[in-house]
Formats: structure tokens, sequence, C-alpha cells
């Protein structure tokens, strides 16, 4: 039970944390209190300051803020046995579900119920009270999707081995009607003769295919990848693994073919000499094209900690502003998604590139970002 009392803890130092933010955005922030979106800046910069301390996503702090909001203000009762232990987190989130949209004179009879139900496995917890909430609250069940169907969305989840999940929350006959259509072009792709993917692989490759836009997208036509090779194992004189897009590790033997074959794959040899190029200086604002693809390989995703999103999606960012005295060169330039890139320009968040020990001014270097309150993270570049 301490573990739930520490899961208490955590969700109110980010309720905590947002208070702060509203109450003091200079800390957080260095844009004049009078411009509009001051206080969202702030309140941005110290969910990441403390997303980044607890290691989860600004996402996941919001949310937990949230939950400890809603309980606190509607069910301090319930609150109180959480914070002592005495509740666990999977019951906690039933309770902030259940009140969630549920009027104000419903409040305490809901906190009594669950009180005396507190003992009862989170399954059958949730089963029960939400029968009880049916009765004190019987509500108009087309105004209850209306009101679901505000929170519609979609997101991306990273998963492992380069894969990512593709989320859409939808209203549900639009995503059985999106399934079936998938799934029928699917079945239709399946009976071509030669074909012989599965028809999960198929369903996937479709929806993939519809979303981005593009039909060509899987087969590489039109998509520049850049495949990364030891020098020495081009040659052929070692056996060192390249990687695909600075991300996915593939053997000497697949990167040799790659880098020698392909036409759409753009090449990066590594070696302590080939770095110099890093070193070139533009005069421009704008990185030229071998650049931006050569930082965006160096950093496969979104420079702030714990960012994945991809380099691909990104805003290319001068650590030192270009106005500022900094260059256009790769040493320069980072990824940054765009919430991240306005988060660097509007908030106390700094970035700093740091030489790495021991090593030339020329090779890839890590930035080490600084939160509004001192908290520092270093990134390190991917391994080439
Ligand atoms: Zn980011």
């Amino acid at each position: 039970m301490q573990a739930a009392a520490a899961v208490a803890e955590q969700w109110a130092a980010c309720a905590d944390v947002l208070v702060e933010a509203r109450a003091f955005p200079d800390v957080f922030t260095d844009l004049p209190l009078t411009a509009p979106d001051a206080v969202e800046f702030a309140v941005r910069a110290a969910v990441a300051d403390l997303g980044v301390r607890l290691g989860v996503s600004a996402r996941v702090v919001r949310e937990q803020a949230h939950l400890a909001e809603l309980l606190m203000v509607r069910a301090p009762t319930v609150w109180a046995y959480f914070r002592e232990g005495e509740l666990t987190a999977g019951h906690a989130r039933v309770v902030a579900d259940l009140l969630t949209g549920l009027p104000q004179d419903c409040w305490a009879s809901l906190q009594e119920q669950v009180v005396a139900r507190r003992a009862l496995p989170v399954g059958r917890f949730r089963a029960q009270l939400r029968l009880v909430v049916a009765k004190l609250n019987p509500v108009d069940l087309a105004a209850a999707h209306q009101s679901a169907a505000m929170s519609r969305s979609v997101w991306i989840e990273p998963d492992r081995d380069g894969m990512a999940l593709f989320i859409q929350r939808l209203p549900e006959q639009v995503a059985y009607r999106a399934y079936r259509h998938v799934d029928h072009l699917a079945r239709r792709q399946a009976r071509v003769p030669g074909e012989c993917r599965t028809l999960p692989q198929l369903r996937a490759d479709t929806a993939g295919d519809l979303l981005a836009g593009s039909l060509t997208a899987r087969t590489g036509v039109g998509v520049t990848v850049a495949v990364t090779v030891p020098v020495q194992s081009l040659l052929g004189h070692s056996e060192q693994p390249g990687t695909l897009d600075g991300v996915i590790p593939i053997d000497a033997h697949t990167a040799r073919e790659l880098a020698s074959h392909a036409p759409s794959f753009f090449r990066i040899l590594t070696d302590p000499i080939s770095s110099a190029v890093l070193d070139v200086d533009r005069d421009s604002y704008r990185p030229p094209a071998d650049m931006d693809r050569l930082v965006r390989t160096l950093s496969p995703s979104c420079d702030f900690p714990g960012c994945g999103a991809p380099a691909r999606a990104c805003d290319l960012d001068h650590i030192q502003d270009w106005r500022h005295g900094g260059t256009t060169s790769v040493i320069n330039l980072q990824p940054l998604c765009r919430d991240h890139h306005r988060l660097k320009h509007n908030s106390r968040w700094t970035v700093t590139r740091d030489p790495e020990p021991g090593h030339p001014p020329s090779n890839p270097h890590r930035t080490t970002w600084t939160s509004p309150t001192g908290h520092t993270r270093t990134n390190d570049p991917p391994p080439f």
C-alpha cells in the first residue's frame, strides 16, 4: 500500500507544479507577463521540467495533475484514503473517471459509496460503482456521447524495435466504418496473385498508406532513407554494423549493399576523418538539404529530453540563436518538434552544446538542457 501512497504523492506534485506555474509564471518564462500566452508557456515549461525529473511525458504530468485536482476537489475523503495508501491508484482512477461529468450534487453520495466499497478488487469496484452512478445520475446517452466525442484525437506512442502505435480516438461508428473499409481493401489485395502478406499486415499497410496519403511510401519510392555505414565496413575491412536513419541497426553486409546500390539512399560514412564535414559553416539561415539531412540523421528524434518525436517531422533549431551569432552548421543545429521548439523560445528552458571531452570539436556533440528550476539533463547523440 506504500506504492499507492507514492503514486498519490506524484499526482499531488504534478498538481502543485501547475498551480505554481500559474501563480509565478516569471519563474518559468521570460516572456513579458502581459503577453497573452505567458502563463500558457510557463505551464508548459513547468510541466516539461517535472516530466524530465520524473522520467514521464508532459502528457502524463498533465493527466496526473488533472486526476489529483479532480479528486481533491470532488472527493476529498477518497483522496485522503489514497494518500494514506488505503486505496490503490487503479481505484483512484476509477473514481476520477466516474466523477468526470457527474453533477456536483452527486459527488458526496458517490464518495460514500466509494468508501464503503474500497476493499473490492478494482474490476468489481468499477462495475458496482457504475451502477451506483447510473442510479444517482440517470444520463441522457446522446448528451453523454456528445460530450465524450469532444475528446476525439489522434496521437502516436513509440514502441520497440523501430515501431510506433498510431492511435485515433473516434466516435464508435466512425471507427468501425473505417475498420471495415480498411479490411475490405486489405482482403481485395490479399486475392492478388503473388501477394504473400498476412491479413493483419495488409490491414496495417493499407491503413498506413491511406493515412500517410501515399501508396508508394511503403515501397521506398520517393522516400530518402539515410544509411550510415562505418567506412571500414564499406571497404570490407570490418563487420561493424551500420544504421538506417540513425536508429535501426543493420548488419555490415546489408549496410554495404544499401550504400553501394540503392540510389534513393543518402549515404553517410562514419570515420574520424569524415567528421570534418560537420564543421562547415554556412552563411544562410536555412540549412542546405544535405546539412538538413545530416542533422536529422545524427539526432534521429527531437532533441528535447525524453521526447521521441521523429526528426523527420521536426523543425531544425539553431542552438545558439542565429540573430545572436549562431551559425547554420551541423554543430549548431538540432531537430526539435514544434512544441519543444516553441517552448525553447518562449520559456526559461535553455540548451547548450557541450564538447565531448577528448574529442576534437568537429565531432558530433551532445547537448545539455537546463530546466527553469535548474535541473539539467544531457542528451548523448546516438552512437555511430
Ligand atoms: Zn519534442
